[in-house]
This record gives C-alpha cells, structure tokens and sequence, in this order.
C-alpha cells in the first residue's frame, strides 16, 4: 500500500506503535484490521476508522487485513459485504489478498471453546435470556452464580456438543465462560460464548446452529491473523478485559503468533446526521430515502452518489484525528474539505435553476457570438471555452426584483447588470402573467460598446449575472440537498421524541426546468462542475430522467467552516 495516501499526524496510537516497535514486540511488526459487520452499508464513521486502520498500517510499514465480522447470521446479507468492498476499495486503500471472515474460524472457535469447557473455563448454562440477565446483577450488586456453574467437565462437554449437533431448540441453552460473578465488571460475569441459533448464514449456510458471540470471536480472529493492534471504539473499553481474558485462557499458539492488544478511540459523531446502522437501515427501509446510496445519507455510497471524492473524504478524516473523549464534528468540516479541492479542480460553468426568460429587444435576430470564458480562476491551466451570445438568453429569476429593496444591486425595471463575460443589460419592459401576477419574461436593451475590448468595457455596474442563451441551452434536472436532520444532534435521547420526527422536509429540492450551457453535452456522467454563484455538482451517472443531464448539488458556496474559522 502506497503510504502516501494518507497524511497520519502523530496520534496516541500511533505513540503506542512507536514504544511497541522500540522494545521490539511483536517482533516490530505493525498489522491491524478493519472489521467491519456485514449488517448494513458503510457510513463516514466506518471511513475514519477505515483511514485510521489502513493509515496506520501504512505508515508503519505494516499490513492491514479486512475481515467480516459475521457473527451475527440473521441480520447480515451478501449484498452488505459486496458494499463494504467497493466503500473500502472506492476510498483508496487495499487488503491485497487479505480479506477474511470471522465465519471462516468457525470449526477452530468450537475447538477452542471445547479446550476451555476441559480446562473448567467454560460451562453449559440452562437459564433463560431474561434469567441470564437477572442472574447478572447491577453495577452496583454483584451477580448470583447460574445454577448450571458446577457442572462437570464431562456433562458440559456432551451437551455443548449436542447443542452443536442440533438437539436443543433455539434460546433452550448457551456456553458461557466460568470467570467472576461478582466481578465490578459486568462483562466479566460469566459472559457468553455461543447461542443457539437456526438461521441460515450467507457463508456457511446451514452447517452451524450455534454461533460464538462477537466478544469471544473477535480477539480470537485477530490472533488467528496475527493482528498486532486491534483498533476499536471507545464502547468496547469495558470489554477489554475479557478480550485480555479470552486470549490469556486459549491456547492458539498451535495457530498463530504474538498477541493482539485492543486500543480504543473515540468514534466521529457527525452534526445533523445519525450514524448507527439500525437508524439507517430503518430510514431506508421505510423509504424515508431512496435507498443506502442516496445523496443525502451520511453512508460512504451516499456521498460517493452525491459527488464527494475520495481524497476529500481522506483529507475530512485526517482533519478531524483520533481522540480518546466523544466529541460532535461540524458537518461544515466534511463540506469545507470537498469545496477546498474543487475550488482547485472543477470547471466553471453556467446554469440557470430557476430560469427567466430576458429578449434584447435592440439585438439582431439570428446572430450569435461566441464570448470568451475562463474555466477556472484558481487554475488558469484549465484554459478557457467559448459560449454562445444570442437575443434570448435566460437568467436566474433571483437576479430581478420588480420591486427591489435597497441593498438589492441586480436587475430591476430601468437599471443595468453585467452578463458575465459578455454585455452589460438594462431592463426596459416587463411582462407579467396576467393570470399568476409572475415575472414571465423582461425585455432589455444592451450596450453593443461593453463587451470585453468595446469602447464601454470597463463600465461599471453593480451586479454581475449568469446566464445562458436560449437557443444554445440544455435542458437539465438539479437535485439541491439540505442536511437530512433539522437539529444538530438528531441521536439525543429525549424521552418519547423518535430521531424520525427530526428528519428535514426539506431535504431534497428538485428543480426541473433549469438550463446549462451547451457544452455539457460532452460532459461525463461522474464529472464535478461548479455552476457560478450555485454551487458544487455532480453529474449523477446513476440517475435517470427524461432530462437526460441530472446534476446532484455537492455543496453551496459559501464556507460556513471557513467563516467560523475565521471568527475565532
Ligand atoms: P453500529 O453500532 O451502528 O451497528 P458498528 O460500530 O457496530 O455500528 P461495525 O460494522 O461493527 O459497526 O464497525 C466496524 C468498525 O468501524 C468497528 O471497528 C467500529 O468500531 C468502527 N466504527 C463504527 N462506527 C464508527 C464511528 N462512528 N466512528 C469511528 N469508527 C466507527
Ligand atoms: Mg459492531
């Protein structure tokens, strides 16, 4: 893996790295993982801990493997860990040949678990879920032994064996580890290993009705793959212990060398988004969105569909580091990274979204000029294009006001705007639809003198417009997008409140009727543009509509990060 791609600064892990490569364990080897449950699409979060992974890896000469924690059969399909390939492999990085399964250690976990059941480690228990749970205590009162605790090593061998075999109903029993009841830990009161389960599992199908629970399959699959440094979220702090445990009373050095040790970081909280994969799977599910890669979603294939790049993703997750406290990320982060590199990168171009039709009464009929435009100011390699001047252009309705306020500097009746690269209008008549009372359509004059290199061309007028000419322009269908939640943190657990009821109507803005300068038409499906004073967009090459052109907005203009940077 090319290290380059990611730009760690220095971090807390990878201090730790440091001091483990200094004293040489491991025997200075650096191998992480990114373990990602098939049970949904990949969210931005999944992006952080996917850079901080591959990253670290990378910058330490290392290997980082990707491996499905498939554990859990009934909520996780093949559709998920086909997503979770492209996401990782569209963000940038690679696990060469080094993609696993927890499911692939089945038969090796079960041995396990029967080395721990003789070594007394581990027993059969015939309590219920909700009696488990009773049994277990508080966190202020210490657990009761299960009545199942002293069964003999030879009793918990036959029935987990016949529990494998199939002989017990779903939920009738479960293997637990045999390690402190009173423990201040409640992950250490005998917590446990395998259930009971008859669902078909989309690797293994039906071969296994007992299934190892996430806690003892996941250290147990980073020693197997010889992880050096098992990176998870601060949730998992008060598991360590028993990760720590599993790997202290199993032997695997039949399999593998070394020992994983499990470092924890804070997860991204992103404003205006929820980010759990239930929430999400809910949304789309019930058609609150059109699906896990729709533009608005905080899902890595959402923003991929919205227009975001990869890099900007990288960059937004290197920005925002690795902490060890929770904290809230302004979105105006994520959305500062992809304006910052299409400044640099896109064309500019002009389009109308909520055309007004404007007829230069004292231009001839049937000529057409072609006017110089830049491409892009901050790249002047980009070059420039010419655009087609005719008598009927449209402009953007938000640029006249019949009425206008005073700090209002566009068109309006009997004043004057700048057709950017072009000639400067004045507006002499305006014809209202006489049965809306709407604007339909102005009629102006120009100045023939003011165009680039005329007698008038350094005239100056208030306003400067966009526009595009009638005959010339394309039709196009715009999809403006505002943050999908209209509070901050949509996830507060105020009591009777559903994160549901904070969804924004106004989330997704389609506008029909706009009109894009002709050379579009050449324009590939996946381009990003910025049309002048609207915005960044991307031409979707999923959409489809009768329109044919379908621009999804990426992000206004204006920097709200930049500004709050500013300020403080
Ligand atoms: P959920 O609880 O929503 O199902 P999860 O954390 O269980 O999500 P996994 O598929 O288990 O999802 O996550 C894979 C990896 O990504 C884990 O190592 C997890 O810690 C990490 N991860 C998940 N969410 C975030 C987040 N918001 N920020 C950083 N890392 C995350
Ligand atoms: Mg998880």
């Amino acid at each position: 893996m090319d290290a380059s791609i990611t730009n760690l600064p220095s971090n807390f892990i990878q201090n730790i790295i440091n001091e483990d490569r200094k004293v040489g364990k491991n025997g200075g080897r650096v191998h992480t993982r990114f373990p990602p449950e098939p049970n949904g699409y990949l969210h931005i979060g999944h992006a952080k801990s996917i850079c901080l992974n591959f990253g670290l890896a990378a910058a330490n000469q290392g290997l980082c493997n990707l491996r499905f924690d498939d554990t859990n059969p009934s909520k996780e399909d093949v559709e998920y860990v086909e997503s979770i390939q492209e996401d990782v492999k569209w963000l940038g990085f690679s696990w060469d040949e080094r993609m696993f399964f927890a499911s692939d250690y089945f038969s090796i976990l079960y041995e396990y678990a029967l080395q721990l059941i003789k070594k007394g480690q581990a027993y059969v228990c015939d309590l219920s879920a909700e009696e488990i749970k009773a049994y277990r205590g508080t966190l202020t009162e210490p657990g009761k032994n299960s009545p199942y605790r002293e069964r003999s090593v030879e009793e918990n061998l036959d029935l987990f064996q016949r529990m494998r075999a199939g002989e017990f109903p779903d939920g009738a029993r479960v293997l637990r580890a045999k390690i402190d009841m009173a423990s201040p830990n409640i992950n250490m009161r005998d917590p446990v290993l395998y259930r009971i389960l008859r669902a078909t599992h989309h690797r293994t199908g039906d071969e296994w009705c007992i299934y190892p629970m996430y806690d003892y399959a996941h250290p147990l699959s980073d020693a197997l793959e010889e992880i050096t440094h098992s990176i998870c979220t601060l949730e998992f702090a008060d598991h360590r212990p028993f990760y720590d445990w599993t790997l202290d009373q199993v032997d695997y050095s039949a399999e593998a060398q070394g020992r994983p040790q499990q470092i924890e970081f804070a997860r991204l909280n992103l404003s205006y988004t929820v980010m759990s994969k239930r929430k999400l799977r809910e949304l789309v599910e019930k058609g609150f969105v059109d699906g896990w890669d729709d533009p608005r979603m905080p899902t890595i294939s959402g923003f991929r569909r919205r227009g975001y790049t990869p890099a900007s993703i990288r960059d937004f997750c290197d920005r925002i580091g690795v902490a060890k406290r929770d904290s809230m990320v302004d979105i105006a982060l994520l959305e500062h990274c992809i304006r910052e590199e299409l400044n640099f990168s896109a064309p500019r171009v002009m389009a109308v979204l909520r055309p007004l039709k404007v007829i230069i009464e004292n231009y001839p009929v049937d000529q057409v000029e072609w006017v110089e435009a830049e491409n892009n100011p901050e790249n002047p390699e980009m070059g420039n294009r010419l655009l087609p001047f005719s008598r009927e252009i449209f402009i953007e309705q938000d640029d006249f006001m019949i009425d206008p306020p005073k700090k209002f500097f566009r068109l309006a009746p009997g004043r004057e705007i700048r057709l950017k690269n072009a000639y400067i209008i004045k507006c002499e008549e305006v014809i209202v639809d006489e049965g809306t009372g709407a604007v339909a359509e102005l009629r102006c004059s120009y100045d023939p003198e003011s165009r680039s290199g005329g007698a008038t061309s350094g005239r100056k007028v208030k306003g400067t417009s966009h526009w595009v000419s009638a005959a010339h322009a394309l039709d196009a269908e715009i999809r403006l997008y505002d943050h999908l939640f209209m509070v901050e943190n949509p996830d507060s657990e105020e009591e009777g409140v559903d994160y549901k009821s904070k969804l924004n109507p106004m989330s997704l803005e389609i506008l029909r009727d706009c009109k894009v300068e002709p050379g579009l038409a050449q324009a590939q499906p996946g381009t990003r543009f910025q049309f002048m004073r609207q915005g960044y967009f991307y031409l979707d090459p999923k959409a489809e509509s009768e329109t044919g052109l379908v621009f999804n907005r990426i992000v206004a203009l204006r920097d709200t990060w930049a500004k709050i940077q500013k300020g403080s």
